[in-house]
């Protein structure tokens, strides 16, 4: 598929704009210090080279804006760090602020919500990944895998 087309898919996708605070870029800046300036994103474009999956691209302007996107298997992959998309396992609790956190961590669980359902009702197919699972060798492994198989199966697609 040419990039133009998924271009044109992202413009009928409205999701709410997300200004970064003070106290959030803040934050941000000491978790990316805390991970030696590795991101989430890197960890995995890493492991799909050493798993030689091919096809994916990077900055695609589809709806949610995935983080990696396999546009001939229809694959929109989406790396949520565990702070700002309230992972249940992590389990993240601010210690000041909270009444903001909450509204916007179920801010944000609503717009991954319609992210999730705009881009499986154009015949996408959505992954997430946690950023926990990156640092679980065992686990990546596991959801790599099952990417792949989901590379690998022809389409057409049932939207959900
Ligand atoms: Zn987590």
């Amino acid at each position: 598929m040419a990039l133009t087309n998924l271009i044109s898919e992202s413009h009928e996708c409205i999701v709410m704009a997300d200004v970064h605070t003070k106290a959030q870029r803040s934050y941000n800046m000491s978790r990316i210090r805390s991970r030696g300036n590795l991101t989430t994103e890197t960890r995995l474009v890493r492991l799909l080279r050493k798993w030689h999956v091919t096809g994916w691209r990077r900055g695609v302007a589809l709806c949610g804006r995935p983080d990696f996107v396999f546009p001939q298997a229809r694959v929109a992959v989406f790396v949520d760090g565990c702070f700002w998309h309230n992972c249940q396992q992590c389990k993240f609790k601010p210690s000041s602020n909270v009444t903001y956190w909450k509204e916007k961590f179920a801010r944000n669980r609503i717009r991954d919500e319609s992210v999730k359902r705009t881009l499986r009702g154009r015949g996408w197919r959505v992954v997430r990944i946690w950023e926990h699972e990156l640092r679980n060798r065992v686990r990546i492994e596991k959801r790599l895998r099952g990417l792949v198989q989901l590379l690998q199966k022809k389409g057409p697609w049932v939207s959900s």
